[in-house]
């Protein structure tokens, strides 16, 4: 897909906001959903999702909805690093496939980095265990301020 488009309601994350896909719940105000990457890039992979959008991408996304976004992202990346003690965190966003987009729901990626250790293909490579990912959005979850 290209950076013009449709929103498709039937996109995954859709899915998920309406609770009709299971999600590792970290967090969640009346702006934003946050949740464990089931192709974690790294331990602590999590997204941050614009509840009420329907912006396929950054781009297209209204002002107001985009701040909260970035606001719930903050939020949320200093919970993970007060969870998992990072020596660093990626904060990525991508538009359009060839840019690297597999979900057209926009979204932010939270990717904790240790020195020394490889990060993860891009939403690829193993899928996580379901309890695994539970536990540490609970880890995050408690670091939520
Ligand atoms: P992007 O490629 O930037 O669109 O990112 C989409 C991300 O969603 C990838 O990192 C995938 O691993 C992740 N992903 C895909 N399906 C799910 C799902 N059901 N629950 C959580 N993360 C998912």
């Amino acid at each position: 897909m290209s950076l013009d488009g449709t929103y498709d309601d039937g996109n995954i994350f859709a899915r998920i906001l309406r609770g009709e896909m299971p999600a590792a719940r970290v967090f969640e105000d009346e702006h934003v959903f946050a949740f464990m990457d089931v192709f974690p890039q790294s331990k602590g992979h999590t997204l941050v999702i614009p509840k009420h959008s329907r912006a396929r991408n950054l781009l297209e996304e209204e002002p107001q909805v985009l701040s909260e976004l970035v606001l719930g992202v903050q939020r949320v990346a200093r919970a993970v690093r007060a969870a998992l003690k990072p020596d660093g965190i990626v904060i990525t966003q991508f538009n359009g496939a060839p840019a690297g987009q597999t979900v057209y729901h926009l979204h932010v990626h939270i990717i904790p980095r240790w020195e020394g250790v490889p990060v993860g293909r891009h939403a690829g490579g193993q899928m996580a265990d379901a309890e695994e990912l539970k536990a540490l959005a609970q880890q995050i979850a408690a670091q939520i301020t």
